[in-house]
């Protein structure tokens, strides 16, 4: 058996798979996979309006808020928002958080000016900033929730008289949110939402009726909106698993409940990186976040040893990202908290080896 805490894509739950796996053959007992009909029968019809309702209800998003399932992942909505709401003669506000937001600022300069209302380059983006302001003429705010290779996390931002934007690609599902307090919510689905290939929009619409910038069709959130996601052939199997995923976590109790589990996961590792002799934490405890633990060795030198022993144990997707080093330990939605335990017993291990 293998634990993985990989990045993403990453662990979906058991059930989840089995149940893709069936419509690859058998799509609901009609003789065809799931990847052989078209998108525009009423059977794909349902999926897509199912898969809609399911982000609906668990992410409680009012009604006034559309939902998209675009493609190009998340990187494509670094330039795609700027290319409709960064309007000529304006600057859009940025928070730099990590590697992913500085990635949406170059996009963002392509179209037009940013302002970087704060920064926490200089700790190596091991913090989130706080006490900046947000100018009242940006054109909009943008940030990211959760640092996927930094591992810091925001649980709320600063009052905004200007339209929100935010990346919740790696903590979108892991806990309840309000949308309300967002223009524009997007999301790489392979984290917490299904397999990679689709990208979930949540926007306000009266935010679309703001654009007045000319934009070829596939960058119109507007031309998505109105044709229900399906202006061209939409990531079907992509919809489709994220469908039976949100069906799994709306079974189990919706984010509430996974709140709950994600936070006993992510107390019981980061408890365990501060006992433990051998390793230290990489971001600010006031910042940490509960999907993505990044942590290192005080003696760099054992740390490939490590990896190796917690191979041997069935553990995989612990390395950290290349630029970073040291370990990222995803605790995404489907990981179990027997995996944690296994993953902290190791280090125990570990350490009495090393003693
Ligand atoms: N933003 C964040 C927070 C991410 O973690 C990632 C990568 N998973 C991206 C953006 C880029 O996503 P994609 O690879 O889907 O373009």
């Amino acid at each position: 058996m293998k634990h993985n805490f990989g990045a993403g894509p990453c662990i979906l739950p058991a059930i989840v798979l089995d149940q893709a796996a069936d419509a690859v053959r058998d799509f609901n007992g009609i003789g065809l996979s799931i990847l052989e009909i078209s998108h525009r029968t009423p059977e794909f019809e349902a999926v897509i309006n199912e898969t809609q309702g399911l982000v609906r209800e668990l992410l409680n998003v009012p009604a006034d808020y559309s939902i998209l399932f675009l493609q190009g992942g998340a990187s494509t909505q670094f330039s795609m928002l700027a290319m409709n709401f960064l309007h000529q003669g304006k600057k859009a506000a940025y928070l730099d958080t990590g590697f992913f937001s500085l990635k949406a600022i170059k996009e963002a300069l392509f179209f037009g000016e940013v302002d970087i209302v704060a920064s926490s380059k200089d700790k190596n983006y091991y913090y989130v900033p706080v006490g900046y302001q947000i100018p009242a003429t940006a054109a909009y705010f943008h940030y990211c929730s959760n640092n996927t290779i930094e591992g810091t996390e925001m649980f709320s931002h600063p009052a905004s008289s200007v339209p929100v934007i935010c990346d919740m690609s790696s903590d979108i599902f892991s806990r309840p949110i309000q949308v309300a307090d967002f223009d524009l919510i997007y999301a790489g689905a392979q984290k917490n939402m299904g397999p990679a290939g689709m990208t979930l929009v949540v926007v306000k619409n009266n935010l679309l009726e703001k654009i007045t910038a000319e934009v070829a069709s596939m960058s119109d959130y507007r031309i998505f909106r109105d044709n229900n996601s399906m202006f061209n052939t939409p990531p079907v199997f992509s919809i489709y698993v994220a469908m039976l995923n949100l069906r799994w976590l709306k079974e189990k109790g919706g984010v509430t409940q996974q709140e709950v589990e994600n936070i006993a996961k992510s107390d019981l590792l980061y408890t365990e990186i501060d006992r433990n002799t051998l390793f230290y934490g990489l971001a600010d405890p006031k910042d940490r976040s509960r999907m993505n633990v990044t942590f290192k060795m005080h003696d760099p030198g054992l740390e490939a040893e490590f990896l190796d022993f917690a191979s041997q144990k069935g553990i995989v997707g612990i390395k950290g990202y290349p630029s970073a080093g040291g370990f990222r330990v995803s605790l995404y939605n489907a990981l179990p908290i027997s995996s944690v335990e296994v993953l902290v017993k190791c280090m125990q291990d570990f350490e009495a080896k090393n003693l």
